[in-house]
């Protein structure tokens, strides 16, 4: 008797192992070739159903054969991934230290992880079935006439015939009279789609600079290259993008357009369709489970000519792909904070590379990493330097905050200058980067602050929604009516968030419409698309919001931008602070002064002599980033050293320290073992910056090197060690890599 096929199943469950099955023994023998990558259904612990990917086939098991259990369903025909996926996830997989099984199902579509077929949804078809006699003989009916016609070509769907002026009742008609037959059957896509490409005529004469960097992508775009499109707000690097995706199309080859998020910045969508008459689908959290699938089918089977998504796209299996475009490139949002901690700029690098295509990454403020690697000639690096079209670049200025009297934040000097702007029929943005009435509810007897019970942090006072709520961990109270510590009833609400200044604005300015855009008042989609809609119209004329409003936004009528208040940013113990703080100011002052109109940009502060205001008012991110990279490599920080963090976090305390002192342990024993004990640093277990949130307290464990391989390997020795010490199933812990958020 042959040996039963076993096969090592993937499963979505954060656990570092597959799992053993056997394949039902009536299976045919064509349906066991190409097995690796075919999802099936599994059963797990009692009563359990899992779907999960085969990873490898044996025909013998360390296991007793009886005990193994069986498939109970072998999903697809054929792997559900291409290679050049496969591979990319598996190396992720080592490289984040995350499971594979977790690691495929993120990759997923969430109709695929439960199962479902990657095909698209079925579509009604219409084919004839009667003879030409027939057709003959409905000449008098004219519809039904027409329309056999039609179906005598070739069969169509319902919509297409109804495109043609066949309406449903005349295609009943002829079902009755068993004319035609009703089947479903897959729809068809034009896959030629490049042989009809078209470019719109309307597109602005290049400049100089956005020339230059063009031929320099196009020369070399049949293989692997990263370039680095560093470009100032306005300068036009969209239309860069436009241009080197043309000869790509041409070759019938598909683009992946990654951007941070697609429900805030519509627009671009919108200028891709503009410019190409192409099939293009998109891919974010705001589509169904069908679209999204839909969008996966389109990418796979080549009917997609352009992928535009966030952060998940950059897992879309792509039939053809020709070349990635990671806009924003600096963005936070594309790095995963949970689960799989991976960093979408990364992989899309790695995969750039792994498929032998260019990769162009586009910023106006690079982030450091990318800039070193640029610097260091690892990319191309490509520059717009000036605004294109008539914009001109605005200038900005510092407010000196001391001593002055100010109304929820404003100082007098930005209330003029804001009510001088308003008078010119323009639009005024500000900024403040924190949402609510205001940060904390204080006791004005004894100085008393309400305290999240589960969190190192304050309640944020929402007085609409009239509760407090922690914003971190989304527990909420109601108000308080009298202090805890003396029982005066005079809280007061202490510091300013965007909800008291919108109040404030509507007093000072109340001809002046004003829109507050922050997470607490658009979580609805369609609100921010009308919002945008009507700012566009210019129905409001103060723009208020948190960092929300500084993504990609083209307000045109936008002269003045304010930063209420960035102190916080200077004094921080993160060293991505002034980084951050750089990128959120130059990205802000983006949004001024756009067309025609001259830009102003101001920052408030108490610390108007803070080198790095002074350097980003005086000389701005070029200058300030490439000072910040020399500040990093005396630091001994990334990007010179690469550094990966273990978290643990658990009620007690003294467990979660526990642990990673074991780890570290593990950890220096690797490094003994392998000799490399003087190039590796570890610094820990320490409490995070908020030891405690959620009810937990939280360490972490810094592991950091100037050789990235080493911390790959020295991880993926230790972590067997980990996952075996009993008190790793007493606290929650992760290895984040290449970590960028200390919190
Ligand atoms: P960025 O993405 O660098 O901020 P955009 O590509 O959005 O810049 O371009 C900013 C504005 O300038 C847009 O309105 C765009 O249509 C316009 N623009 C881009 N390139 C040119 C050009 N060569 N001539 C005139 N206008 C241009
Ligand atoms: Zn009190
Ligand atoms: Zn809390």
């Amino acid at each position: 008797m042959p040996k039963p096929i076993i096969c090592q199943v993937a499963l979505p469950i954060p656990l570092r192992r597959s799992f053993d099955y056997q394949l039902p023994a009536h299976l045919a023998p064509e349906q066991l070739t190409s097995l690796v990558g075919r999802r099936v259904c599994v059963p797990f612990g009692g009563k359990k159903q899992m779907i999960g990917v085969i990873c490898s086939t044996t025909q013998d098991s360390d296991f007793d054969l009886k005990k193994i259990k069986s498939v109970i369903t072998l999903i697809d025909t054929q792997p559900l991934l291409s290679t050049p996926l496969w591979d990319l996830l598996q190396w992720a997989s080592v490289y984040y230290q995350h499971p594979f099984g977790d690691v495929l199902q993120q990759a997923l579509p969430s109709a695929l992880r439960k199962g479902k077929e990657a095909t698209f949804k079925a579509q009604e078809y219409w084919e004839i079935t009667s003879t030409d006699a027939d057709i003959i003989e409905t000449k008098r009916a004219k519809k039904q006439y027409q329309a056999l016609l039609l179906l005598q070509k070739k069969s169509q769907s319902a919509a297409q015939l109804k495109v043609q002026g066949i309406s449903r009742s005349t295609l009943n008609a002829l079902q009755l009279k068993n004319l035609i037959t009703r089947i479903e059957k897959q729809p068809e896509f034009d896959l030629n789609w490049s042989k009809n490409l078209q470019e719109s005529e309307d597109k602005p004469n290049l400049t100089a600079e956005q020339a230059i960097a063009i031929t320099a992508v196009n020369q070399q775009n049949t293989q692997f290259n990263c370039f680095l499109l560093e470009g100032i707000t306005g300068s036009g690097k969209t239309e860069v993008y436009l241009n080197i995706l043309t000869p790509i199309l041409k070759m019938g080859k598909q683009v992946l357009i990654i951007v941070p998020e697609i429900g805030l910045t519509p627009q671009i969508v919108q200028r891709f369709q503009a410019r190409f008459n192409l099939p293009i689908y998109l891919k974010h959290s705001a589509l169904n489970a069908r679209q999204q699938l839909d969008t996966w089918c389109h990418a796979k089977q080549g009917s997609a000519a352009i992928i535009i998504g966030t952060r998940s796209a950059i897992f879309s299996d792509i039939k053809n792909l020709g070349l990635i475009i990671l806009d924003e490139e600096h963005d936070a949002s594309f790095k995963q904070q949970e689960g799989f901690r991976y960093h979408a700029r990364d992989f899309a690098i790695k995969r750039a590379h792994m498929q032998n295509i260019p990769i162009v990454l586009g910023s106006a403020t690079p982030a450091l990493e990318t800039l070193h690697n640029a610097l260091q000639g690892k990319f191309h690096h490509l520059h717009l330097t000036q605004r294109a079209g008539s914009a001109k670049p605005p200038v900005s200025s510092l407010i000196n905050l001391a001593g002055l009297p100010l109304q929820s934040g404003l100082s007098p000097q930005l209330i003029e200058l804001m009510g001088q702007h308003l008078q010119k029929d323009n639009q005024v943005i500000l900024f403040l980067n924190r949402r609510g009435f205001s940060p904390v509810l204080m006791c004005h007897e004894c100085g008393w602050l309400v305290k999240c019970t589960r969190c190192d942090a304050f309640y944020t006072y929402h007085k609409k929604a009239n509760y407090l709520h922690c914003h971190h961990c989304a527990s909420t109270l109601p108000i308080p009516k009298q202090c805890h510590d003396c029982g005066s009833t005079q809280l007061i609400a202490n510091g300013v968030g965007t909800e008291q200044l919108e109040q404030t604005l509507q007093t000072l300015f109340p001809s002046y419409p004003v829109i507050r855009i922050d997470r607490d008042n658009t979580r609805k989609k369609e609100s921010f698309d009308q919002y945008l809609t009507d700012i566009h119209q210019g129905k409001y004329k103060i723009l208020l919001g948190t960092q929300m409003l500084a993504k990609g936004h083209h307000f045109p009528n936008v002269t003045l931008v304010a930063l209420i208040d960035v102190d916080g940013a200077l004094f921080c113990n993160d060293f991505r602070a002034s980084e951050r703080l750089a990128q959120l100011f130059t990205q802000v002052s983006g949004r001024a002064g756009r067309a025609e109109k001259k830009g102003q940009v101001v920052l408030q502060t108490h610390h108007p002599e803070h080198a790095l205001l002074q350097e980003l008012i005086n000389s701005g991110y070029t200058q300030f980033s490439r000072n910040a990279l020399c500040e990093r490599k005396l630091a001994q920080l990334p990007p010179y050293q690469y550094q990966a963090l273990l978290r643990a976090e658990c009620e007690n305390a003294t467990l979660a320290e526990n642990f990673l002192n074991l780890c570290r342990q593990i950890l220096m024993q690797v490094c003994n073992e392998h000799n490399i004990t003087d190039k590796m640093l570890l610094l820990g277990p320490i409490p995070a910056s908020m030891e405690r949130r959620a009810g937990r307290y939280r360490f972490q464990l810094l592991v950091q090197s100037a050789y990235r391989a080493l911390i790959t390997q020295t991880l993926q020795r230790a972590i067997e060690a980990f996952t075996k010490l009993p008190e790793s199933r007493k606290v929650r812990w992760s290895i984040d890599v290449d970590p960028i958020d200390f919190m």
